[in-house]
């Protein structure tokens, strides 16, 4: 590992499988240090974006359908066509509050390469006319504020940021924000009453922020890693951007998925780390080739495949493709692509419990549902851990998931639901026989 890694979690060995486009810690170079991006081709898309003009830079942006890269996969120039057509001022928050178990990857963007990021808010500000962007950073982030804040303020001092930016008339101003360290705060309309200094609550929709945003504004609100592809859109162009990443198919009408991705692997894996790989890369290759395998050699018994909100995938589907839809060809999903193995040794019950204990505690209280339904996973999985379970408990179990599902006035509840129930659907009787034998264990 190279003294330039802050991020503890970055890998250096190089794999076939892997790509170097955004993810190049293996340089040795600090890019953390405004001259030392410049000296590596950073900028250079900016200044072809001004040359392009806005309404191409769009153009580009849809024509390579980049999807949200922070678990929705909500394609990005979709949503900036949302922006009212008016002459109004309007807002870029980008949404560094990574917190969802299991992801770790705009992490390293903002401690080693915030210049990509703040390059791709330039770009994207100047494509819809935003001229103030806030970067909301998850509150556990002190060093990763540290290195964004030395960022802006190289950019300032270089003509960067600032009004009428390097003589083009364009002005913006970035402010980064640390939020409190609540994970609802991921969720776009919780991360903006956040930033407005009220508690971090969904709103219900509509309004959506393109209309109504934060301080009253249109706003956009993307992921970190999706702003910080933007400069390669605009420097590779959309053919080769599109052929990093999974093919279009005119007989289905899916829409290419263009681009590399940031990839983080963790859990019973021998190389646990931070990788990046094109689009379409199969979950087989990432545990094997790129995470170098299961630990100890052992057989692996299942994955979550994007953040501790999917559902699980077994071995036997590790075929499937990681874009932004094949994972739902499985039961699951592609989330944030944070990628948690579990050998065959894991105590099912104890994972159940991280994750529910999880979700109860970042639960925002605002909906009965969420509020009380999490509280009760948390009670009955903890029953079954202690051993003073029943076998029935985890049927009312499943079913106090299925009550939050679809019933909240946010994702969350289904985030908190579906693992849960993945974890009974798949393992029903292995649990079953668990709780048993706890009880057992226990009353004797
Ligand atoms: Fe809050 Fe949960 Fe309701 Fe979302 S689903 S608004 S987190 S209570």
């Amino acid at each position: 590992m190279s003294q330039w890694h802050t991020s503890p979690y970055i890998v250096d060995k190089p794999n076939p499988r892997e790509r170097r486009t955004m993810l190049r810690s293996h340089m040795g170079v600090d890019f953390t240090k405004l001259d030392n991006y410049i000296k590596h081709g950073g900028f250079e898309a900016w200044k072809k974006a001004l040359e392009l003009g806005p309404e191409k830079v769009h153009e580009m942006v849809r024509a390579v359908n980049l999807r949200g890269r922070g678990g929705a996969g909500f394609p990005a120039g979709v949503k900036w066509g949302f922006l009212p057509k008016n002459d109004r001022d309007r807002v870029l928050v980008i949404n560094t509050d990574e917190g969802e178990p299991g992801t770790f990857k705009d992490r390293y963007i903002v401690e080693d390469d915030p210049f990509l990021l703040f390059e791709g808010c330039l770009i994207s500000a100047y494509t819809f006319g935003a001229h103030l962007c806030y970067n909301y950073l998850r509150g556990e982030f002190w060093k990763a504020t540290a290195v964004c804040d030395s960022a802006v303020e190289q950019m300032y001092e270089a003509g960067l940021l600032g009004k009428n930016i390097g003589g083009t008339g364009f002005d913006l101003d970035i402010t980064n924000h640390r939020g409190a360290g609540a994970y609802i705060c991921g969720e776009e309309t919780a991360l903006i009453e956040s930033l407005e200094g009220k508690p971090g609550q969904p709103r219900l929709k509509p309004p959506f922020p393109a209309n109504v945003g934060a301080f009253g504004l249109p706003t956009i609100v993307n992921n970190t890693e999706t702003i910080a592809s933007v400069p390669f859109v605009v420097n590779l162009g959309v053919e080769a951007f599109n052929a990093l990443g999974t093919p279009g198919n005119e007989a289905t009408g899916a829409k290419p998925q263009g681009g590399s991705k940031l990839i983080g692997i963790s859990g019973h894996v021998k190389n646990p780390g931070v990788y990046e790989a094109e689009l379409g890369i199969t979950l087989r290759e990432c545990i094997y080739d790129l995470a170098g395998g299961i630990l100890d050699d052992r057989e692996c018994l299942a994955v979550i495949p994007g953040g501790a909100s999917c559902p699980l995938i077994l071995p036997e589907d590790f075929d499937v493709p990681m874009d932004f839809d094949s994972p739902q060809s499985v039961g699951s999903m592609f989330g944030t692509a944070g990628i948690m193995v579990m050998h065959d040794g894991t105590d099912i019950l104890e994972v159940m419990n991280r994750i529910a204990v999880f979700f109860q505690h970042e639960s925002c209280g605002q909906c009965t549902p969420c509020r009380q339904g999490t509280g009760w996973m948390l009670a009955i999985v903890r029953k079954m851990v202690d051993g003073t379970a029943t076998e029935q408990q985890v049927d009312v179990l499943y079913d106090a998931a299925t009550q939050i599902e679809g019933n909240t006035i946010c994702a969350f509840g289904d985030a908190a639901a579906w693992p849960i129930k993945s974890f009974v659907e798949k393992f029903g009787d292995r649990i079953k026989a668990e709780v048993q034998k706890r009880a057992e264990a226990r009353s004797a």
